[in-house]
């Protein structure tokens, strides 16, 4: 008998057993926040699933391969070269550290000491934001460069950002997301560009979680970066696209400080056949799908007592629909975050969006949502607001 027939899991699928989170003892957990990282990034198609599984069974250069995957991505994004990370936190270090440190071995290796090189990093104050925990200035740090904060958090001006900018300066950044920067009454990305143009500065751009791979090319910036997982349906990874002296500035860094976060081949195989499926459904298309998903889901949801629910689209103009919830504490039985809470402390455990927690609102993201997810998050809906033991409702009865 093989050993794999005393497995308790065998069974349940044929051949044998592989490691499953389950046997760790964790259970998966469904996310309705979209693919965050300490969610785990994103599930994958079958296509990126096998395009991984296919780039493990062989060896490759490397160099080549990050070459010809810089190519590809060039031509998707429409810049000159790319250069793949393991994702935008580690694409903002090596973009920085491009920035201080250049193709010269010696500077590259020093890092992240700039030793004399221009080291400062430009950042308006409402950019100086967090990832879930890891600062954008740690970032920066780690690669070589100093960040200069400019203006207020909710204001800066064209000329604060024109007079920090000196014989110092070694980038401007600028961070798209809307969810996480303040862009009300900052500097538009047009104007950071022409300063950057008038003191001869590249302008690095975190588009982290943006849908359009054209757009912030397009707009001049030296450097744009993206996260696999959170839009593009890839696994752990990302990508610096841009201007190819600087681009080829990235790669250089992979014999520096880029070296502890180098991306596997599997990884960037899975994160090309992800950017491939992701470019051949039109944005359009997506977004109407999504839109119809979520209409159906909020008609449902509105039903429960203590929500009312409409579909609301992304406060920054992305293509991107969600449900958004809004509990009223005196029907609902509880508010807002504790519904949260009590949603978490299932099982399985289901993550909402909270970015409108303050405001007594809860979301469903369908970005990272299953067709099973979603009637997760509606049973213990149904569950939590209906209680397990009340008198079945039109929306029971009608399951
Ligand atoms: C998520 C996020 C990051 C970090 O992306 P990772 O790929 O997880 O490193 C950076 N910047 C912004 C604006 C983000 O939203």
């Amino acid at each position: 008998m093989d050993e794999s027939d005393f497995h308790p899991n065998v069974g349940r699928r044929t051949g044998s057993h592989v490691m499953e989170y389950q046997d760790l003892g964790v259970a998966p957990v469904v996310s309705a926040q979209a693919n965050s990282t300490p969610l785990g990034g994103c599930t994958l198609s079958e296509g990126v699933i096998t395009a991984m599984g296919n780039a493990a069974r062989s060896h490759v250069d490397l160099d080549q391969l990050w070459r010809a995957a810089g190519g590809f991505l060039a031509e998707v994004t429409g810049s000159e070269d790319a250069c793949p990370v393991t994702g935008a936190a580690a694409g903002m270090a090596i973009a920085v550290a491009a920035t201080v440190a250049g193709t010269d071995a010696l500077r590259v290796q020093r890092l992240p000491d700039p030793g004399d090189q221009p080291n400062e990093i430009v950042l308006q104050k409402g950019h100086s934001i967090s990832y879930g925990g890891a600062p954008i200035t740690q970032m920066i740090a780690l690669g070589g460069g100093r960040t200069v904060e400019v203006g207020a958090v909710n204001e800066t001006l064209r000329s604060h950002v024109a007079s920090a900018v000196t014989s110092k300066t070694a980038a401007l950044v600028y961070v798209t997301s809307r969810t996480h920067a303040v862009h009300r009454k900052g500097v538009p990305l047009a104007e950071l560009v022409a300063i950057g143009r008038d003191h001869g500065v590249p302008v690095i751009v975190d588009a982290a979680g943006e849908s359009d791979l054209r757009r912030w090319v397009a707009s001049g910036a030296d450097l744009v970066i993206y996260s696999g997982p959170k839009m593009l349906g890839a696994p752990t990874s990302g990508f610096i696209c841009g201007n190819s002296g600087l681009v080829a500035a990235c790669r250089a860094q992979y014999a520096g400080i880029a070296r502890p976060m180098k991306v596997g081949k599997e990884n960037l195989l899975g994160l090309l056949q992800a950017v491939r499926e992701y470019t051949a459904v039109p944005e359009e298309k997506r977004a109407a799908a999504q839109h119809e998903r979520m209409t159906r889901l909020a008609a449902r949801l509105d039903k429960l007592p203590g929500l009312s629910a409409h579909v609301t689209q992304d406060d920054s103009g992305r293509l991107i629909h969600r449900v958004l919830l809004n509990v009223d504490p005196a029907s609902a039985g509880r508010n807002a975050a504790d519904l949260a809470g009590e949603m978490t402390a299932g099982v399985p455990s289901i993550y909402m969006r909270d970015f409108k927690l303050h405001l007594g609102q809860l979301e469903v993201d369908p970005r990272a949502l299953s067709p099973d997810g979603e009637e997760a998050v509606v049973r213990r809906l149904e569950e939590l607001l209906l209680g397990h033991s009340g008198a079945r409702t039109d929306v029971q009865a009608a399951r």
